[in-house]
């Protein structure tokens, strides 16, 4: 079996930091924030080049609290691309804000410039780019964009650890950027984990009180917040593979490359711009045919692979309804053609060779 990801293949090659790591968080008792969070937020913060990292509980509760923090809510509106995870879209809504959906560009998968600014009205006030699969926004060309129209701007950077555009990291270039670091992420915890950056000392401070039931100090209440903080288990294992992240990144980019050269006379390969980073969360071939079909005899010959996404947000229960008149031809021409291959660092040439193998076999047969 060929998995989409082996997390216990990269455990057993870290067994000893993290082991010992483990066992220090515990010897010390420093369970909830504390020193170990505390440790990892500074790291991460000059990892991604700010000044603040709020840690807190998940990636999604990151998002939440960051348009908390920014003092989003009843009448404004926020965009999103039309191709996320859910809670990208989420998060606008249990702020009591409306999300309105911008369709992508179908070459990067990303949140397209040209239909963003076709969907900013007067009630707009933030958008929220996704670095999809990895592959980094054109930040220096949103931020424009943002600051011509007085946008706020939360980069989502939970599939995007470490991607550059310019040399400058994902999460640096907005007023506010979150992660998560849920276990399958390129950075990611033994459970449910996730992060706020910023370089506003204000905002950062007003999120980290959200987290922590508006408590600056113990029972000193400013408002109603909520329980929002990371655990020092996840903080400490996050410290210890944050050292690894740039060399497992360099493998998944050396993988790609082999992916490409070996499928990129049979399959639509992902390509990216010299300027950028791409940090390949996922390996995302495109404009398949069959892909169900394909999907279903790579799985029968030992091959797992997944679909991110099934359907685009505004497609979803939860806002067909109310997605209103925009359209989006090129999320929708994504989705219908995509299929996400194995991915992780510690892959090796002979899966990769097996992977396209059985795709040359299938689309030639
Ligand atoms: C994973 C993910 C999230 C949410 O993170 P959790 O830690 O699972 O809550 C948000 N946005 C995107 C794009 C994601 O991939």
């Amino acid at each position: 079996m060929i998995p989409l990801i082996d997390l216990k293949k990269q455990y057993l090659s870290i067994k000893n930091e993290i082991d010992e790591a483990m066992a220090s968080v515990i010897d010390d008792v420093s369970f909830i924030a504390g020193t170990y969070a505390q440790k990892f937020e500074e790291e991460f913060a000059s990892y991604i080049g700010v000044k603040h990292c709020v840690a807190c509980a998940n990636g999604t509760d990151a998002l939440e609290m960051a348009l908390e923090a920014l003092g989003l809510g009843e009448g404004d509106e926020v965009i999103v691309p039309a191709i996320s995870w859910i809670s990208t879209a989420e998060c606008v809504s249990k702020v009591g804000a409306s999300v309105v959906f911008a369709d992508v560009d179908y070459e990067t998968n990303n949140i397209s410039l040209k239909h963003l600014e076709a969907t900013i009205s007067s009630k707009t006030k933030a958008v929220i780019p996704v670095h999809l699969f990895g592959n980094p926004v054109d930040m220096p060309k949103l931020m424009q964009i943002a600051d011509r129209h007085n946008l706020y701007v939360v980069e989502d950077c939970a599939q995007a650890h470490g991607a550059t555009v310019d040399g400058r990291k994902a999460g640096s270039f907005g007023h506010m950027a979150t992660f998560s670091f849920y276990p399958g992420k390129n950075l990611g915890a033994y459970g449910d984990a996730g992060g706020i950056v910023t370089n506003d000392e204000k905002l950062a401070e007003k999120a980290r009180l959200i987290g922590n039931h508006g408590q600056a100090k113990k029972f000193e209440f400013q408002f109603e917040g909520r329980n929002s903080r990371m655990d020092g288990l996840q903080a400490a294992i996050l410290s210890v593979k944050l050292k690894h992240l740039d060399n497992w990144t360099s493998l998944r980019i050396q993988h790609v490359e082999y992916y490409n050269a070996l499928l990129k006379d049979v399959v639509d390969v992902p390509s990216y711009k010299h300027n950028m980073k791409h940090v390949f969360h996922q390996y995302v071939i495109k404009g398949l045919k069959d892909r169900d079909e394909l999907k279903q005899f790579l799985l029968s010959e030992g091959i797992q692979t997944a679909i991110h996404y099934p359907e685009i947000l505004p497609y979803i229960v939860p806002y067909k309804e109310t997605h209103g008149e925009f359209s989006f031809p090129n999320a929708e021409k994504v989705v219908t053609g995509i299929l996400s291959l194995p991915m992780f660092p510690e892959m090796t040439n002979g899966q990769i060779e097996k992977v396209t193998d059985k795709i040359k076999g299938f689309l030639s047969a």
